[in-house]
């Protein structure tokens, strides 16, 4: 018989980076309801702060007050919709929060099923038998190119664009996330980050990191230190998930 995830185990660390005046990430999760949220936050003065709360704050309530009776993957797209709605009207209804937006990486999961959702270029990826794998695809101008090979990965990263995004929660009345859906084993990890992670540190970095055999908090503590040291230019948030048999 083959081993099933029985349970999963969860920590985070956020960190305002060594230039940033503020910290304008958030996270929020819930081990007993299985969702996971990363989001970094875009606006100027305290907006961006106001726009990834308010993200992880909705995902949150729509999802703890989820019906156990409907998929999970409507679920998680209702509390995209609901993050979105709620960043939007606040906007709208106040001058120094207009066009505040936020980027959005969540997690739900069930057993060994699951979902990872994503809007804009904080990134989930998934750790498997010491390998890592980039789930989701980032919402980014230079990213776009790459994917159309009209950019070499290079060019992209000295492009003056890569800092632009193509698709954040809260800047318009709808948003369209992108779904990627998982079958979970015993040993798996899943990583939600924020671009300050990883502008800073190549995949290769991430995962020689995750290959260290420690407590999950440390392991976020390390990917903060590593990305610090690497000139830790923007907010960094890491949230690690471990699936366990
Ligand atoms: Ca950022």
């Amino acid at each position: 018989m083959a081993t099933v995830v029985a349970r999963y185990a969860a920590a985070a660390v956020t960190d305002c980076g060594r230039k940033r005046p503020s910290n304008e990430d958030a996270f929020g999760y819930s081990v007993e309801h299985g969702f996971y949220v990363v989001c970094d936050g875009m606006g100027g003065a305290a907006a961006g702060e106001v726009a990834s709360s308010l993200a992880v704050d909705e995902w949150m309530r729509v999802l703890t007050g989820r019906d156990a009776a409907h998929a999970l993957r409507d679920e998680a797209a209702l509390a995209v919709t609901a993050a979105n709605t709620a960043i939007f009207q606040r906007a709208c209804h106040s001058r120094n929060l207009s066009g505040m937006g936020t980027t959005l990486v969540a997690l739900v999961a069930e057993n060994g099923h699951g979902w990872m959702v994503n809007v804009g270029d904080s990134r989930g990826y998934r750790m498997r038998a010491g390998r890592l794998e980039q789930i989701t695809l980032d919402h980014s101008l230079v990213e776009e190119q790459v994917r159309m090979g009209r950019m070499t990965r290079q060019q992209a990263e000295h492009s003056p664009f890569k800092n632009v995004i193509t698709r954040a929660l809260g800047t318009q009345n709808v948003v369209t996330p992108d779904f990627f859906e998982l079958e979970t084993e015993p040993g798996d990890f899943y990583l939600l980050c924020s671009d300050g992670l990883t502008r800073e540190l190549a995949n290769t970095q991430i995962e020689a990191i995750l290959q260290l055999a420690l407590p999950l908090e440390a392991l976020c503590a390390r990917l903060v230190e590593a990305a610090n040291k690497a000139g830790g230019h923007d907010n960094i948030t890491c949230l690690l998930v471990r699936a366990e048999a």
